[in-house]
């Protein structure tokens, strides 16, 4: 039987208040982890934590705040000794053509999508390097690796999350860390509801799978990246896109 178990674990998922993230979470309680549930309100992420059950606990983090990153990590830490597994995914959108977008949107999108990313890798490897064992699973996006009409901030920061892990998991491979990027394709959650049904029907044409991803599909490759399933696998891109990017 292919079972993956992370009973021991402590992971860390951002923007797990709901859709990809939340599913993650999910998943990762299901294989035994504990998991820290992060959004910006503290309250609705305890309350998710509540719904996910196991172990779970909610934190509220607004993670475009450095500093915040950099509390939360410790405050993880204090709650469930250590934190083994970060997965940093959250992330938003704030789309314009190029000659339309403001400096305040490149700003908000690369903050929260890459630069958190960053601070919170900082943070949390110390004590993965102390335990020599950890897994930063970075969700990326396909239009990090194709870029997208509209989206040249958002396409930067996922395109600079990829760059981000590549290094990591060089600098950690030594200690056991392992960093992989999952880069989503079009997967159904409040981010592509937004989208007009006549654009979300021509999108899942052009997907060989003809449909869209649902949470769950990411949810179970972050939970065997995170596995010891995956041991030998690090500095990896894996699009989970129904086949859009081939
Ligand atoms: P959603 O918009 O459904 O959820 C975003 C999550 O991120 C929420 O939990 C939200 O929590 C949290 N979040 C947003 N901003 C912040 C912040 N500043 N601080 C803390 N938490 C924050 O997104 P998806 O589930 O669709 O996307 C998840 C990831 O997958 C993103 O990185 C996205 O770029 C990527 N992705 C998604 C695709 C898709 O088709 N859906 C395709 C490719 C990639 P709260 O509101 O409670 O603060």
């Amino acid at each position: 039987m292919f079972a993956i178990d992370l009973t021991g674990r402590v992971a860390l998922v951002t923007g797990s208040t709901r859709g990809i993230g939340r599913a993650i979470a999910e998943e990762l309680t299901a294989a035994g982890a504990r998991v820290a549930i992060v959004g910006r309100d503290a309250a609705k992420a305890e309350a998710v934590a509540a719904e996910v059950g196991g172990d779970a606990k909610g934190f509220g983090c607004d993670i475009s705040d450095p500093a915040a990153v950099t509390a939360l990590v410790e405050a993880v830490e204090a709650a469930f000794g250590s934190c083994d597994i970060l997965v940093n995914n959250a992330g938003i959108t704030k789309d314009n053509l190029m000659l339309r977008m403001k400096d305040e949107d490149w700003d908000a999108v690369v903050d929260t999508n890459l630069k958190a990313a960053f601070v919170a890798i900082r943070a949390v490897q110390r004590g993965m390097m102390k335990r020599r064992w950890g897994r930063i699973i970075n969700i990326a996006s396909v239009v990090g690796l194709m870029g997208n009409k509209g989206q040249a901030n958002y396409a930067a920061s996922k395109a600079g999350l990829i760059g981000l892990s590549k290094s990591v998991a060089k600098e950690l491979a030594s200690r056991n860390i392992l960093c992989n990027v999952v880069a989503p394709g079009f997967i159904r959650t409040d981010m592509t509801d937004a989208m007009a049904p006549a654009a979300v029907e021509a999108l899942s044409a052009a997907i060989p799978l003809e449909r869209l991803g649902e949470p769950a599909d990411i949810a179970g490759v972050v939970a065997f990246l995170a596995s010891d399933r995956a041991a030998y696998i690090t500095g990896q891109v894996l699009p989970v896109d129904g086949g859009l990017v081939m």
